[in-house]
């Protein structure tokens, strides 16, 4: 190795030079902030003087294991350390490590990129690519992916268009980060224009009407008694409580004004994001982003027009299930004198998008729906975890045990190991169930270190699952949605965990194609709400009884929701959006017309969902957020094989899914679970999971009126049935 000794600084860094732990976990209790920069400096270099090794073997004698093997080894430094960086920006975020993450991000693009032009060490690659020197599957797959990832990149563009590609990857970085930036400040309290629906307490009885005391206590302002309202998700049960209007509304506006409010009004960056993706993608030779993104090679969808017809199809079943569901709304509505949903009627008469949780709580509390008080009482997340352990082992044969070796960053994580019945450990996961302030929201999944070979040792992967359970830890009760989101979280972590079956870190890897990402996780929900397995670990909190079969069967009973045409609407902005070429000048204007053809309730104030859609400007979903359905089809397909198969269709899912990891594309190893089950293999249609949903009906009306289908062409200018 061509790196020079470490100096004493570098030595002293516990991030460059590791203390000796176990499994080799990071050194939690020695790494500090100012041990980033160095250590990411330090692993630069080292990955480029490894690459200058690659680069010094000569042409002729270029082979898999001097080239392809030593690039696939190059850079580890750089992962593990920035995957310690990546926890501490997400599970223990400061101002400072956001800004470390920033500078350093930075640096690091601009590695790939040097990288990812490098002449040189291209022509090695594509030398062993192409050589007809004898390889196995692994090989094969690694020297595959290397190549591909050449000749989709920067380098396959001449060098004017290499120079100009560069440009506009700047720029995207630039704008993506300002548009995020303007979301986050939106969310900041203290912003001028930032989130802030207050109610004096004086005014707490007519303004916030009907609301429980316990919905307003999270947002109450123990000095003034003051309700301070902010983000949505976390206030929707004000929002569904609330008898004035006016509240209801400023809540709504006030969380859907991020990215659209001021000089925090995303439209101009959205539209240059959206322009810029546009003309990498034309750099590349596609018309789109949408026909560079959507190919068979990358998606297990296949290609745009079978997304198309995809979401046609959804979009006929949602409206119809949909306009079912807003006419018993408005049934409740009419005493108010909220008598339609025609979008030409003015607000005083029509349903706004700020009414429907409010009279949708109504239509479901008559209908004899569950008290979420009443629903959480049976989930205690101690004894849920035990259940999911149980759950993981019979379906996975992942066994779970607690370790106190580490000293973990924070009290409420809790280590495991996974261990083989040798009692060999062959995996680590870290739970972090609890809420911070310091901790980003929601639920997910990372894949810490995914298995494989370093510097010669075999290390086994560390899976780190994230939930956001309430602050108060005495009581620990949640409602079954977050049970499922549990479930949810460790098939993720199933898939990257079983994924090591290679010596490479890159394919022993989750990164599959997106549409198919979520099939794991979706998948292992169902197994949290089999009867018997249910009543195991759904214990009432007080007496141990288990739930009631009336209050089972509702929970876990399947019928059309709004959220169908939600994700459809989504998923139709996001296709058009990047299926046209131009430059938007109004993102706004855009959005109006495209939700004006997808939506039943119409939003007509100026507040626009692109303008804070980070999933499709600022993240990587650009002309992906139809996944999300998509997946739902996997699963649905899947639960028909276990239906049918039971135990013998997860045990073909393990082997042939999810622990295959990059091993090969989704859809053959989707495929080759029926396969192993002596099944046809068949094309994934929607209608499958949508008569299993309880849109049966809605699928037949659409059928017998011929409005979608495989022989109805697409076109975004269709009205609404
Ligand atoms: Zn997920």
């Amino acid at each position: 190795m061509s790196v020079s000794a470490l100096t004493a600084e570098q030595a002293a860094n516990p991030l460059i030079n590791p203390p000796k732990t176990k499994f080799n976990m990071p050194a939690w209790d020695k790494i500090k902030p100012e041990h980033f920069e160095p250590a990411i400096e330090w692993a630069i270099e080292k990955a480029y003087a490894q690459i200058e090794e690659i680069k010094a073997v000569s042409l002729g004698d270029a082979n898999y294991e001097n080239i392809i093997e030593a690039y696939e080894f190059t850079g580890q430094d750089i992962g593990r350390i920035v995957s310690v960086l990546s926890y501490y920006t997400n599970n223990a975020i400061t101002d400072e490590l956001v800004d470390i993450e920033v500078e350093q991000g930075a640096k690091l693009s601009e590695f790939s990129a040097k990288v990812g032009t490098d002449v040189d060490l291209y022509e090695r690659i594509k030398k062993v690519a192409k050589s007809d020197a004898p390889m196995n599957d692994v090989q094969r797959r690694l020297t595959d992916k290397a190549f591909k990832g050449f000749e989709e990149g920067p380098l396959s563009l001449g060098a004017e268009d290499q120079k100009k590609y560069l440009e506009l990857q700047n720029e995207l970085s630039r704008k993506t980060a300002q548009f995020g930036k303007n979301i986050k400040n939106h969310m900041d309290p203290s912003h001028k224009y930032g989130l802030k629906v207050v109610v004096p307490k004086a005014e707490i009885a007519t303004r916030l009407a009907g609301v429980s005391a316990d919905a307003l206590k999270p947002f109450t302002d123990e000095a003034t008694g003051d309700v301070i309202i902010g983000a949505l998700p976390e206030s929707m049960d004000i929002l569904e409580q609330c008898q004035n209007r006016e509240t209801r509304k400023a809540i709504h506006t006030n969380w859907t004004g991020r990215g659209n409010i001021g000089a925090l009004n995303n439209d101009a960056l959205a539209s240059d994001i959206h322009h810029l993706k546009q003309q990498q993608a034309q750099l590349f030779g596609y018309d789109t982003v949408v026909d560079a993104t959507i190919r068979p090679d990358k998606r297990a969808a296949g290609t745009p027009d079978n997304v198309l017809n995809i979401l046609h199809r959804i979009r006929d079943v949602a409206f119809r299930a949909s306009k079912d569901i807003y006419d018993k709304i408005l049934v409740e509505a009419a005493a108010d004198g909220i008598t339609t949903y025609d979008a030409d009627a003015d607000d005083a008469a029509r349903l706004c998008p700020w009414d429907l949780a409010y009279y949708a709580n109504i239509v479901n509390k008559k209908a004899g729906g569950i008290d979420p008080e009443e629903e959480k009482k049976y989930f205690d997340v101690p004894v849920v975890m035990e259940g999911l352990k149980r759950s993981m082992k019979r379906r996975f044969g992942l066994v779970l045990e607690e370790t106190k070796d580490f000293k973990m960053p924070h009290e409420d994580m809790q280590v495991f190991y996974s261990k083989k019945p040798s009692g060999e450990v062959d995996g680590i996961f870290i739970v972090d169930l609890y809420q911070r302030t310091t901790k980003r929201g929601g639920a997910w999944m990372d894949q810490m270190r995914p298995a494989g070979m370093v510097d010669g040792e075999w290390q086994v992967p560390i899976t780190l699952v994230n939930c956001n359970y309430g602050v108060d830890k005495k009581s620990q009760l949640i409602s079954f949605d977050s049970v499922e989101t549990l479930y949810h979280e460790f098939g993720h972590g199933a898939h990257g965990h079983f994924s090591q079956k290679t010596p490479y870190q890159s394919l022993n890897s989750i990164n599959i194609s997106w549409d198919a990402v979520e099939l794991p996780s979706q998948f292992n929900e169902v197994f949290a709400g089999l009867r018997r397995h249910f009543n195991s670990y759904a214990r009432h909190a007080e007496t141990n009884a288990k739930m009631p079969k009336k209050l089972y069967d509702k929970l876990t009973e399947t019928k059309p929701s709004l959220q169908l045409l939600r994700q459809n609407e989504f998923g139709m902005l996001d296709l058009e959006l990047y299926s046209n070429p131009n430059k938007i000048s109004s993102m706004t204007a855009f959005n109006k017309a495209a939700f004006d053809r997808t939506q039943l309730i119409a939003n007509k104030t100026d507040n626009v969902m692109v303008n804070q859609f980070s999933h499709i400007i600022s993240g990587g979903y650009s002309s992906g957020y139809y996944s999300y359905v998509y997946a739902d089809f996997m699963v649905s397909a899947m639960e028909d094989l276990f239906e049918k198969h039971g135990q013998k269709a997860v045990n073909a899912f393990k082997r042939e899914f999810v622990s295959i990891g990059c091993l090969k594309t989704a859809s053959e190893a989707f495929d080759n679970i029926y396969r192993a089950l002596g099944e046809p293999v068949q094309p994934l249609s929607p209608d499958g999971y949508l008569r299993k949903n309880g849109y049966g009906k809605y699928l037949d009306a659409a059928d017998a009126e011929g409005t979608s289908g495989p022989n109805v062409p697409f076109s975004f200018d269709f009205k609404r049935p």
